[in-house]
């Protein structure tokens, strides 16, 4: 329903034609952009028509609002009046109708749960959705989960705290045994200590205003076998605590992780580097109060505010190189998050990101994604399939796979790009495949100049039956795709086409 369109109309083959889950995005009218939007909420205009006044809305209120020029729409318990945004809509107006007086929070969040319409729709939020005794699915506000114990839930974890003089440990019991240092993610922030504990599609929340004040470092440990998670902050000062602090919303709860809103903490631009002509490294540092790992194959959400707005991008953290030894990681710990990024000069969120000076901010989200370690287990051959900066996902897991899994016989990347220009991390890519003999690397140009004498071309058949060839007849094999939406969802018809399950096909998409 509600996404972040581009400045404005897309070119023919820009990513932004199609939108995640392939729903094919609208042409919008000229001065209909989000800047366009921005500038109209910015206005002063009574958007809503209710003068600033906001309301109690009933479900019979909100069904009568269903008409393109008067609609209203529930997202999470509080209704907005979207008829003013639907010509700025990049999905459509008839997408935005089909909530039109009624509650579209599971539509919202099938479609992009992470767009952050609490500050695009400002201006357009009419009130809250009046409390019933029994509040339907999808109707109740943010601060409550919809599904708390759904029957295939994991088991609850609990947790516990003690102290010495000087320090407090929090222990969670996550009754789990895959639990690493990259399930839990830790911040402490305004005086609220929050750990997010992620199980299976499940987050349990440990979110406490604390009593005491605390130093900003922390130590967080994991106990894998027992799943225990044992959190040690240090006291400010050398007091005895009473009690840890009061709950704050979602407590102490497991829900299911799409019902969580997505969490963000300010992280500092600590450098930036040319890698092709439009794409640059980022590195950003976590704050000290701030405990997160991306897993391997995961994205974030970077949000900046642009003229007053909040605009919320996704991001796929990768590796500061491909080889160890080709650049020394100059910063030692999990503090520094690294992003390879393509500055579309047209664009809404790139440029202002790249204007940022050193030592600037960042909003940078929790992580979310639905790859799997465990998609890796006993593997013999790992086919990545990028286009452009599709490339991203791919660098972690080609770290990871060379180095984990003993199983491993080939690694093989077809890299789809318009120009030699365009290929990022060209010489480390090929001082790699010099290096591991395992890996082998394929550069597909789909506009080079006359000098190329590589592949060329766009993702076919021809290409992919020759390059996908097993190391054995019936070898394990994984196939990860990532690129433009529509190059992404060819890819997948046509290893459908050449006989590649559903299980060995891992499409990354928002
Ligand atoms: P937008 O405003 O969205 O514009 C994008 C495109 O539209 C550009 O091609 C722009 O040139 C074109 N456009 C805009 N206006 C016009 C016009 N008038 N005429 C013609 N064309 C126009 N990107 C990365 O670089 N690195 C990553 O690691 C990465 N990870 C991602 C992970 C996920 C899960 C997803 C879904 C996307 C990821 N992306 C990544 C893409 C990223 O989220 C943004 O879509 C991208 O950075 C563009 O954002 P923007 O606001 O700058 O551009
Ligand atoms: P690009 O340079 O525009 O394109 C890269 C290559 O893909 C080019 O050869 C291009 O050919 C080809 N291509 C484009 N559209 C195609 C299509 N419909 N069918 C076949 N080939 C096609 O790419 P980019 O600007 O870097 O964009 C990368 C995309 O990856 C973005 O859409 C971004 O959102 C996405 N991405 C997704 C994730 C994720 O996790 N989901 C992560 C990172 C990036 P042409 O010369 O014909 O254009």
């Amino acid at each position: 329903m509600l996404n972040v369109p581009s400045q404005s109309f897309p070119a023919p083959s820009s990513q932004q034609r199609v939108a995640s889950g392939g729903r094919s995005k609208v042409p919008l009218k000229q001065g209909r952009s989000l800047m366009d939007w921005i500038r109209l909420t910015k206005s002063g205009k009574d958007l809503t028509g209710l003068k600033g006044r906001l309301i109690e809305v009933t479900e019979e209120e909100l069904k009568k609002h269903n008409k393109k020029d008067d609609c209203w729409i529930c997202i999470r318990g509080f209704v907005y009046n979207v008829s003013p945004y639907m010509e700025y809509h990049p999905g459509g107006e008839d997408e935005l109708m089909r909530a039109a007086g009624s509650d579209g929070t599971d539509l919202f969040d099938q479609v992009h749960r992470w767009v952050n319409y609490e500050s695009m729709l400002k201006e357009c939020l009419v009130g809250r959705m009046a409390v019933k005794s029994a509040v339907p699915k999808g109707m109740l506000p943010k601060s409550q989960p919809t599904n708390p114990l759904a029957k295939e839930s994991p088991v609850s974890p609990s947790y516990d705290w003690f102290q010495t003089d000087s320090l407090v440990t929090i222990v969670i019991y996550t009754k789990q045994k895959d639990i690493n240092l990259d399930s839990v993610i830790v911040d402490y922030q305004d005086d609220s200590f929050r750990a997010e504990t992620i199980i299976k599609d499940y987050s349990y929340l440990i979110y406490i205003g604390l009593s005491h004040e605390i130093q900003e470092d922390f130590s967080v440990q994991v106990v894998e076998n027992v799943g225990k998670i044992e959190i040690v902050l240090k006291k400010t000062e050398n007091t005895s605590w009473t009690c840890l602090g009061h709950p704050l919303e979602n407590h102490n709860l497991l829900i299911p992780k799409k019902d969580t809103g997505l969490y963000y903490r300010k992280c500092q631009l600590i450098s930036k580097e040319d890698v092709t002509h439009d794409t640059k490294l980022f590195c950003l540092m976590l704050p000290p109060s701030t405990h997160l790992q991306v897993p391997i194959g995961q994205h974030v959400y970077l949000k900046l505010t642009i003229t007053g707005t909040e605009i919320v991008k996704p991001y796929t953290p990768v590796s500061n190189s491909l080889l160890s030894e080709f650049k020394e990681p100059v910063l030692p710990n999990n503090k520094y998050i690294y992003f390879l990024i393509k500055i579309y000069p047209a664009g809404l969120f790139t440029p202002e990101l790249d204007h940022l000076q050193i030592g600037d901010f960042v909003s940078v989200s929790s992580p979310e994604g639905n790859f799997k370690i465990s998609q890796f287990q006993e593997l013999e051959d790992l086919f990545l399939l990028a286009a452009g900066t599709g490339f991203t996902p791919m660098v972690k897991i080609l770290n990871y796979a060379l180095t984990n899994i003993p199983t491993l016989r080939k690694v093989k990347l077809m890299f789809f790009n318009k120009t030699e220009d365009d290929i990022i991390w060209r010489s480390q890519l090929e001082k790699l495949a010099f290096k591991d003999k395992r890996f082998d690397i394929e550069f597909v140009l789909s506009a080079p100049t006359s000098e190329w004498n590589g592949k060329q071309g766009h993702i076919s058949p021809a290409l992919l039956s020759e390059f996908l060839k097993r190391s054995l007849d019936k070898s394990k094999v994984l196939i990860c795709i990532c690129g433009p939406m529509p190059f992404t969802e060819q890819g997948i018809r046509l290893l459908h086409d050449l006989n590649f399950s559903k299980d060995e096909i891992h499409s990354f998409t928002a």
